[in-house]
């Protein structure tokens, strides 16, 4: 039990989805976001599993992200490219049949001049100002583009999380604007659009964080445990410190395990001192600094130290972390790193 195990639960993905997807509606379809090797959870496995439970639509944001996931779908698979068409990408659209999301007037001269008779789509911006076609480029080029046909056109909300939030009316007739009256297939609803409801799905939703079980998603199943092995365990005196900086000191005679895992692995630093990890349902303090490799955890209150301890489980779950880290459950998953052994469970099959 050397190597630390990152647990995803598939059913628990699936189940997500489907919850989702029944949100949306039935005049609209649901698609998987899968950038960032599904939020750091493995898209050659996460994307099959969603694709055997009915998605046919996947996002990933790099051309290269949706080459290595191709082999791992079926022919029906779509795969977008939030990234668009970059500069060098078109023998990776080709080879794998990607469907860039155009972004600007480059990308789309690019895109049909180098691939002139290859799917694309279009993404605009509503008012996020971070990626997509502005309104005035949008009304130049959408002739052209409608006319050679357009896969689907998209925006992305900026404060979907917050339901009250002013933007989110805002961007939904910003998009219905720019939109209104065409032909072409739209989307604007992430995990957090979905929960808004049916004003915000259009044709095609597309989630993410809410399939690994993040907020704001709050009826989402957990996907993830973390379980790090004990490396060894040690009795501190009183009056004796822990770990670099010398950060923590006993008041009482402690049984410290220390843990193969640190912040190469994603454990955020920040956390030192603040967490919990679990022994089932206990509750083990994180002693000390995050180290690299290493973390020093007080097991002073257990029975017997067990193999491993979870700092991401049923009793502590992505959210409850990022919480105490003071982030959001996205870093906090896509962060987990490539030294964990991932261990796919699933039943359905
Ligand atoms: C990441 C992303 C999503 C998925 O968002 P979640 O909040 O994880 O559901 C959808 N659309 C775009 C454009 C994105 O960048």
């Amino acid at each position: 039990m050397a190597q630390a195990s990152l647990k995803i639960d598939l059913d628990a993905v699936v189940a997500n989805w489907r919850a989702l997807d029944a949100r949306s509606g039935e005049a609209t379809r649901t698609s998987a976001v899968v950038k960032a090797d599904s939020y750091g959870l493995g898209a050659s496995k996460v994307a099959p599993a969603l694709y055997r439970a009915g998605a046919r639509e996947f996002f990933v944001a790099l051309a290269e992200e949706g080459a290595k996931l191709r082999p791992h779908l079926g022919p029906e698979a779509r795969i977008f490219v939030l990234g668009g068409h970059m500069a060098g990408d078109a023998p990776l659209i080709r080879e794998a049949g990607l469907i860039p999301m155009l972004n600007s007037p480059e990308q789309m001269a690019r895109h049909l001049d180098a691939l002139p008779d290859a799917p694309f789509g279009v993404q605009l911006d509503t008012g996020m100002n971070r990626l997509g076609m502005e309104d005035d480029a949008w009304q130049e080029a959408a002739p052209v583009l409608l006319d050679r046909g357009i896969e689907l056109v998209m925006s992305h909300l900026a404060c979907a999380d917050e339901p009250e939030h002013e933007m989110n009316a805002q961007q939904l007739a910003e998009f219905k604007r720019m939109t209104d009256g065409m032909a072409v297939k739209r989307s604007l609803a992430a995990t957090g659009g979905i929960l808004l409801g049916p004003d915000y799905h259009f044709d095609l939703t597309r989630p993410g964080i809410g399939l690994y079980g993040g907020r704001p998603f709050e009826a989402a199943l957990g996907v993830a445990t973390l379980s790090l092995p004990v490396i060894q365990t040690r009795v501190v005196q009183p009056g004796e410190t822990v770990g670099y900086g010398n950060t923590w000191q006993a008041e009482r005679i402690t049984t410290m395990a220390t843990i193969a895992a640190g912040y190469a692995d994603g454990i955020h630093r920040v956390l030192s001192n603040i967490t919990d990890l679990y022994a089932g349902d206990i509750p083990c303090p994180l002693r000390g600094r995050v180290s690299m490799d290493l973390l020093t955890v007080d097991v002073t209150d257990l029975d017997e130290v067990p193999d491993t301890l979870d700092l991401i489980g049923p009793s502590q779950g992505v959210d409850a972390l990022a919480d105490i880290a003071g982030t959001i459950g996205y870093e906090i998953l896509t962060a987990l790193g490539p030294r964990y052994n991932r261990v796919y469970s699933e039943q359905a099959g």
